[in-house]
């Protein structure tokens, strides 16, 4: 009997928000966590949600990580979870998949801290890998695979930046997760009857107040909410929880009630710390 979960660590986007931190959400399978992006104050959220005995697994288990895209609210947490967990004891590299610049974030960062890591190394008992990471460039599927989850990958399209969607398939279900992303033609197809559909989405309602060059910015690399209906009506997953959600003055419900309109399936808005049961 096995047990999956989605785990919304951070709900946000690169508009700091008092209760949500950056982007980070983690599918959990027989508590063990696979990350997804690592924006600011995740590793806090998984430390938080642990002492709040809402889940059994702890920030030293983070092992894995999967990263959409480069963008700051999606990275900025990087230096946090290489080295806040390195000194809570744990002594595996972190096995970082994503875009190809990731190895050169991950190289510069370790060069910024490299006072630090000189320090613990020397005077610490700290393992000499537990602050690594291994970059792994996303290429042919599946991604990633172990006895517990597949990982695979769909090319986003998220203006010029290398960008992904992934897929996650659990003994218990299969979660897809767009990453920041215009509706891509061939998403649907690839994410058809999916469990749980994780999906960025911007106020369609809102969309006009905006300046014209940020309508311009976000109709080429985010989607809609009346997009995203589109898309609900193709994919039909059971559910579909909003993420990485640009309100622009709406609130969750009636973001929520912006796809309602015209889907019929069941739609969250995602909150931090909402856990989320295959
Ligand atoms: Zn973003
Ligand atoms: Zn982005």
């Amino acid at each position: 009997m096995s047990r999956s979960q989605v785990v919304i660590l951070g709900s946000g986007t690169p508009n700091a928000e008092a209760d949500r931190a950056g982007a980070g959400i983690a599918i959990a399978v027989d508590d063990v966590p696979y990350l997804v992006d690592c924006g600011h104050s995740v590793v806090q959220r998984v430390v938080q949600a642990h002492a709040a005995g809402k889940i059994a697994w702890d920030s030293v288990s983070l092992r894995h990580l999967f990263v959409t895209h480069l963008h700051a609210d999606h990275t900025v947490g990087l230096p946090d979870l290489l080295y806040t967990p390195w000194i809570q004891g744990r002594a595996q590299p972190l096995q970082a998949y994503g875009p190809a610049g990731l190895a050169d974030m991950a190289k510069h960062l370790q060069r910024a801290y490299q006072e630090n890591i000189r320090e613990h190394l020397s005077a610490h008992p700290a393992s000499a890998a537990g602050y690594q990471l291994r970059a792994h460039a996303v290429g042919a599927a599946p991604v990633y695979q172990d006895a517990r989850i597949q990982v695979e990958a769909l090319p986003a399209d998220h203006g010029d930046l290398e960008a992904y969607s992934y897929k996650f398939t659990t003994p218990d279900g299969v979660i897809v997760h767009s990453g920041d992303t215009k509706p891509v033609p061939a998403f649907a197809d690839w994410a058809r009857g999916c469990d749980i559909l994780l999906h960025e989405v911007y106020s369609s309602a809102r969309f006009p107040q905006r300046e014209r060059a940020w309508q311009r910015y976000h109709a080429r690399v985010h989607t809609s909410s009346a997009e995203l209906a589109a898309l609900a009506r193709r994919v039909r997953p059971r559910l579909l929880v909003l993420i990485h959600q640009l309100f622009w003055g709406q609130s969750p419900r009636q973001l929520c009630a912006e796809i309602q309109a015209s889907y019929a399936g069941a739609v969250v808005s995602a909150k931090d710390f909402d856990i989320f049961d295959l």
